[in-house]
């Protein structure tokens, strides 16, 4: 069911308390990349326009329900009031009657930042008394923090039985229709790349997927499962042996719906590799099986070619992971073709969060891609089909 979103409801002179991803990295006490605080702008203006009393609030980090200064999100109202151009009043503490009281000051059009939600545990246990302390601050709810859309934390869907209305802002909004809709129905031809570590983490997106796309492509660590799948050898690759019957059944449903489904045709095997250390030694692509005591660290020439004709040919691209170990500039090649194509395209591009997004941006084409979305596992659970509990918990379209 589509959801409620900003331009849905008049909040003038309401006070609004704002769900944001302000979960930024921090460099000496200040942002080091501040694309989550940017993304959030658009909604922020939207409601300080209108009038709205803006009662943001944010998680950082992982402070296990303690108070501590190193994940307090101070930085983040620096940043956010240089990138608006107005104050951003820093509320030390997220709930209580002193919060209160200084959030009674708060005019209309005017802007507050809280304390990180989870220096308090009943954030993310979401304990009822505290998504109802936080609820107490404001009258109505907006969440536009979709990198935990897919948590039931108190800030993200607790709150919500307290506050009316309840709908997303212009992030959540996008994540959905791009996410969504985009791939609910798409552009067709509607190709898949996936990559990244394990099938297993995969699978299910894979089964969603199958249900949409034209073609899927499968790289990275993943593409070694299907590749035992098929009977051929992988040499000392990371595979999941485990779930060589996962694979077969994917193979199998692409075959009876009519997917196409691709894997590397070629492989960069190497030696003695050293993840801390960022090297490899001995090198060579393998077409087929790769040998005993090789390690497959990224798609091939061949692969990159065949791929890039896919994405050339497509009207809708979704891409999540990386087709190697990225990390490492000697495998990384196959991972930054990919992006680079992409961004490339005519069609419509999607990144589907967390390293590919990354690599699109080390790759400096981040510009030329249609959506990138900013959750990771929130995405993930989006394209399984699963709900999400911080979008379920908004109010229905009427
Ligand atoms: P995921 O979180 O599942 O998207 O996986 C991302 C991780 O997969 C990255 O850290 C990559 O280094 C890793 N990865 C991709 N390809 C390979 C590979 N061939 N061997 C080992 N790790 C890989």
């Amino acid at each position: 069911m589509a959801t409620q979103t900003i331009n849905d409801v008049n909040l003038a002179g309401k006070r609004v308390l704002v769900r944001c991803d302000f979960n930024v990295p921090l460099k000496d006490g200040a942002v080091s990349d501040d694309s989550r605080i940017v993304a959030a702008l658009p909604t922020i203006k939207h409601l300080v326009e209108q009038g709205a009393k803006v009662i943001l609030c944010s998680h950082l980090g992982r402070p296990k329900g303690q108070k501590n200064a190193d994940f307090s999100l101070s930085p983040v109202a620096e940043a956010l009031a240089s990138k608006l151009g107005q104050t951003v009043t820093f509320i030390e503490d997220c709930v209580g009657p002193e919060v209160e009281a200084e959030l009674a000051q708060l005019g209309e059009g005017e802007i507050a930042l809280l304390e990180n939600v989870r220096f308090y545990a009943g954030e993310e246990s979401n304990d009822p008394e505290f998504a109802a302390s936080l609820a107490k601050l404001a009258d109505a709810f907006v969440n536009d923090a979709f990198g935990t859309a897919h948590r039931a934390h108190a800030s993200t869907a607790g709150v919500a039985d307290h506050l009316s209305p309840c709908v997303c802002g212009f992030l959540i909004e996008k994540e959905l229709a791009y996410l969504g809709e985009k791939t609910a129905k798409p552009e067709r031809p509607f190709t898949v790349i996936l990559g990244g570590a394990k099938v297993s983490d995969k699978i299910k997106v894979i089964d969603a997927l199958l249900e949409k796309a034209d073609t899927i492509i499968i790289g990275g660590a993943m593409a070694y499962t299907f590749a035992l799948a098929e009977g051929r050898a992988v040499g000392e690759s990371l595979s999941e042996p485990d779930h060589i019957s996962t694979a077969k059944a994917a193979l199998e449903k692409a075959k009876a719906k009519g997917v196409k489904f691709l894997l590397p045709a070629d492989n960069l095997g190497v030696k003695d590799l050293d993840f801390g250390a960022g090297t490899v030694g001995d090198s060579r692509y393998f077409e087929g099986n790769i040998e005993d005591g090789w390690e497959g660290v990224d798609i091939g020439p061949k692969s990159i070619e065949l791929f890039k004709a896919e994405v050339a040919a497509a009207k809708t691209v979704l891409w999540n992971g990386p087709m190697g170990i990225f990390e490492i500039d000697a495998c990384n090649k196959g991972t930054f073709a990919i992006a680079e194509t992409i961004a490339a395209s005519d069609g419509i591009s999607i990144i589907g969060g967390g390293d590919s997004v990354k690599a699109i941006k080390m790759s400096g084409h981040s510009d030329k891609v249609t959506f990138m979305s900013t959750g990771g596992g929130a995405s993930l659970e989006f394209l399984e089909g699963k709900e999400l509990p911080g979008v379920s918990a908004l109010d229905p379209k009427q």
